[in-house]
């Protein structure tokens, strides 16, 4: 029998069939998974986070509002430790949680004394410092949050202190920074712009920056083109692979960005993200929640 994703043959098991878990969120997007095998994601049109809890072999698990209003809560992640972070687009902030999502807190609202845009996707490095983008798309976007006047005179990738507050723009070339992610040796960002969104002539790739330590050691340049949608929410797999979202399913590239193969997926992906626990790989489309078997880890970061 064929394999069931031709090129990730040795990414995907024989077996692995993809998943899907619930449907019912208006647009899901930041899916994290929880030290007990839970996972929380983001209804954004919806202003709520939805949490996911495990079944048994047969069952599908059972999902229930987590928070709502969630201030409309885009992308997440977790650290090393375990604690929890957040993109707000209502808030216009940073959140931390330390308590699994239970209670969450502002660990950056404003960058030289301007307000942010509205936060969209988050991602830990090695060193403990939180790296996020700050789109626009909670202010243009009635349904995605409150509105409101954007004061940054652009759209940046920061890297955060999350103990002191310290906060740096890091990248301000990218139209419309989206998601993002390190190479397993946190010598590469990855960093999506989907500046097509609202701009039929903007982009829709992947952009990818040499890392020396903290500091961008160079000119970004483009990883991939994402094609059918767009590059919203990446993750990359312990062997360097990325693996992208797209309005037509997953799409994995290479560390060299040749395209292996894809996981075609019914719906328009807004995020994805593998489990720390398992070999899984967690797809948040549009109105459901998906989950795939994979052969391979997830990078941490
Ligand atoms: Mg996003």
């Amino acid at each position: 029998m064929s394999h069931p994703f031709p090129g990730l043959e040795a990414l995907i098991p024989d077996h692995a069939r993809l998943i899907r878990l619930w449907t019912g969120v208006t647009w899901g997007e930041g899916p994290v998974c929880l030290d007990n095998g839970s996972l929380l994601w983001s209804d954004i049109p919806g202003n709520r986070v939805m949490k996911w809890r495990p079944g048994g072999a047969d069952d599908l698990g059972s999902v229930s509002v987590h928070l709502h209003p969630s201030h409309f809560h885009n992308g997440h992640t977790r650290d090393a430790g375990g604690h929890l972070y957040a993109c707000s687009h209502g808030e216009r902030a940073l959140l931390r949680s330390t308590d699994n999502g239970q209670s969450w807190h502002a660990v950056a609202t404003h960058f030289e004394g301007k307000r942010l845009n509205s936060p969209n996707d988050v991602v830990v490095a090695p060193d403990g410092w939180v790296w996020f983008t700050d789109p626009p798309y909670g202010l243009i976007q009635p349904h995605e949050g409150y509105g409101g006047e954007q004061e940054q005179p652009g759209c940046y990738v920061y890297r955060l202190n999350p103990d002191t507050g310290e906060l740096q723009a890091k990248i301000t070339d990218i139209l419309r920074p989206n998601g993002l992610a390190f190479s397993p040796d946190a010598s590469l960002l990855y960093v999506t712009d989907t500046s097509k969104s609202h701009d039929p002539a903007g982009h829709h790739h992947i952009r990818v920056y040499p890392l020396s330590g903290s500091q961008i050691s160079g000119l970004g340049r483009v990883f991939q083109i994402v094609d059918p949608g767009l590059p919203d929410g990446i993750r990359l797999d312990v062997h360097g692979n990325l693996w992208s979202s797209s309005a037509s399913g997953v799409q994995v590239f290479a560390p060299d960005g040749v395209k292996l193969g894809e996981v075609p997926v019914p719906e328009v992906i807004g995020n994805l993200t593998f489990s720390h626990l398992e070999p899984r790989l967690y797809i948040a489309a549009s109105s459901s929640l998906y989950c795939l078997e994979v052969g391979v880890r997830g990078n941490a970061y």
